[in-house]
């Protein structure tokens, strides 16, 4: 009798209802983003895997997914964010690459981080990362800028997602690590305009860097790319299994109410 309960329960879906994902393919169009030997660019490589994250979401989690792009488009920051927000969805992803500017360092540095958004990036390194991945603001319609700081902090004593971000954060980068064993950079925090005012759950994934001469090898191989994709997507379920165990069941049905 114990064992047909526990099959039950293990039978039983995680979570109640489909959720609903934006994934937000990083740069596209003139924005290229970080490129790498061989002609790798950030905006195909985060193309590609957002279309795989797309995919597995489908598969694994009966998801709804909505890319903020899904082609070589170029689409502003405050779009991507007013888009989403549209969409009322449950989690939002933002997929990146990162790179290095000298010889030295490109040799150096691979790996994964994930970033949740904060006002004070986490360190030197992922206050860099930051700027680099907020450069193309000046390219912004008017009136997306302004003083960041202060944006960043209403955005965050407004919003309720700001602790679950960091656990999104921490589930997807747990994933990520264990399944492709890329060198493990953290989950880290930093102002990112694109996860500013999203009114959901959200991260940015620095999936590794295009600027690795080994890396950028991994990060082309559709394979390692599927791996990237079934990891975010792990983190993605185990993340909504925490939150439905928390806030109960049917969390689409409750925001519709
Ligand atoms: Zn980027």
């Amino acid at each position: 009798m114990r064992g047909c309960l526990l099959l039950l329960l293990l039978a039983a879906p995680a979570f109640a209802a489909a959720p609903l994902v934006v994934i937000d393919p990083g740069h596209g169009g003139e924005q290229v983003g970080a490129s790498g030997p061989e002609g790798l660019i950030e905006k195909n490589l985060a193309l590609a895997i957002a279309k795989k994250v797309k995919a597995q979401l489908e598969k694994e989690l009966a998801a709804t997914v909505v890319l903020t792009r899904d082609r070589d488009a170029l689409v502003h920051l405050s779009e991507r964010v007013l888009a989403a927000n549209k969409k009322r969805p449950d989690l939002f992803i933002s997929i990146h690459a990162n790179s290095m500017p000298t010889a030295q360092q490109r040799r150096l540095n691979q790996g994964i981080e994930t970033y949740f958004l904060s006002a004070a990036a986490s360190g030197e390194e992922a206050k860099k990362v930051a700027a680099r991945e907020n450069a193309e603001l000046g390219s912004q319609p008017q009136g997306a800028s302004g003083d960041t700081l202060s944006f960043i902090l209403a955005d965050l004593q407004r919003s309720e997602t700001h602790v679950d971000s960091s656990r999104l954060a921490y589930s997807i980068h747990e994933q990520l690590i264990s399944e492709t064993g890329a060198q493990d950079r953290g989950v880290q925090q930093a102002p990112f305009y694109v996860l500013m005012g999203l009114e959901a759950p959200a991260v940015l994934v620095e999936v590794g860097f295009v600027s690795h001469p080994e890396e950028a090898k991994q990060l082309v191989d559709p394979e390692y790319q599927g791996k990237l994709a079934r990891a975010i997507t792990a983190g993605v379920k185990s993340f909504l299994v925490q939150l439905e165990a928390r806030d109960g069941p049917s969390m689409r049905s409750r925001k519709s109410e």
